[in-house]
């Protein structure tokens, strides 16, 4: 997947339809609401949940995220030239040591929390700065395995402040280009959380939300977002055909992903909706699907 910056003329001679040339293919994030809107949405639904306690953990992380966007000094983003590769990918753009000074911000704010989660912040502490940074380059390359779960969702929650803040700043400098490999983020790389029909104005498009700096790209609907194919596609969802979060589901690859509809639902937020409905996660896997993202909130250990 690539970005490209991409003349009027050039987009002529790509004969993209009318349709595509009209829609925008990409958002990027607004980080002064995004962080809290989610943990807002987080409490909301911890309301009736029973993971309550987790997702008002995860709430706290985003209140966190919020307040680190807030107080720090915007951060200047760099000349991103190379047009071939993903403008925040690791390949285009080396990870610098910035996103550590968020992540002990981070864990200096949980003071009084459980033995457990106390437990994970003890051990990262005692990290040196080659350590972490090691392992952040190991979740930035998707080698998930590599880390402990629960060291990866503060480590994680760190680097979506800082890549969430350059994708915010490098607006309008690129455009997703329609390519047929719609799975990575176009703008950092990364796998999507889900896939959001968002509220109106867009015609009940869907666009694929990044799990990491939080872009938005769009992908025609009811086709796979992980293989493509657009055959047998099928949809489970936990209380009927017209419930706003389903798991699309391919038969071509067995992959899955949720998709969750605004229009049915306007107070859904993308990451908080997909960690609090992981029921839905636990039967469309017994179905034999695997998910195709991930939600920062949940690195499970396979
Ligand atoms: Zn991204
Ligand atoms: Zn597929």
């Amino acid at each position: 997947m690539s970005i490209k910056i991409i003349s009027q003329e050039q987009l002529e001679q790509q004969n993209i339809s009318s349709v595509i040339r009209q829609i925008p293919l990409l958002f990027y994030p607004s980080t002064k609401t995004l962080y809290i809107h989610r943990a807002a949405r987080l409490k909301t639904l911890a309301e009736n949940n029973p993971l309550s306690d987790y997702l008002l953990f995860c709430a706290k992380i985003a209140e966190q995220q919020a307040k680190l966007i807030n107080q720090q000094n915007t951060i200047e983003a760099p000349n991103l030239l190379n047009n071939d590769l993903a403008p925040l990918s690791l390949e285009n753009l080396p990870l610098n040591d910035i996103w550590q000074d968020y992540l002990s911000e981070l864990l200096n704010s949980f003071s009084d929390t459980s033995e457990q989660i106390d437990a994970v912040i003890q051990r990262l502490k005692q990290n040196n700065p080659e350590q972490l940074q090691e392992k952040a380059i190991s979740l930035l390359q998707g080698k998930f395995d590599l880390v402990e779960g629960n060291e990866s969702i503060f480590i994680w929650s760190a680097l979506s402040v800082y890549y969430s803040q350059l994708a915010n700043q490098i607006k309008g400098k690129a455009v997703a280009e329609n390519t047929d490999q719609s799975w990575l983020c176009p703008v950092c790389n990364s796998l999507p959380v889900a896939s959001v029909i968002q509220l109106g104005g867009n015609n009940g498009l869907r666009y694929l939300h990044c799990s990491l700096c939080e872009s938005e790209w769009y992908v025609p609907r009811i086709k796979c977002t992980s293989c493509d194919n657009i055959q047998d596609i099928q949809y489970f969802s936990l209380d009927n055909e017209m419930a706003a979060i389903k798991t699309e589901c391919c038969d071509a690859c067995h992959s899955y992903l949720k998709i969750l509809d605004q229009d049915k639902d306007p107070h859904i937020e993308v990451i908080a909706d997909d960690v609090a409905s992981l029921i839905l996660d636990i039967k469309t896997e017994e179905e034999g699907f695997a998910k195709s993202g991930i939600n920062p909130f949940v690195f499970a250990q396979k």
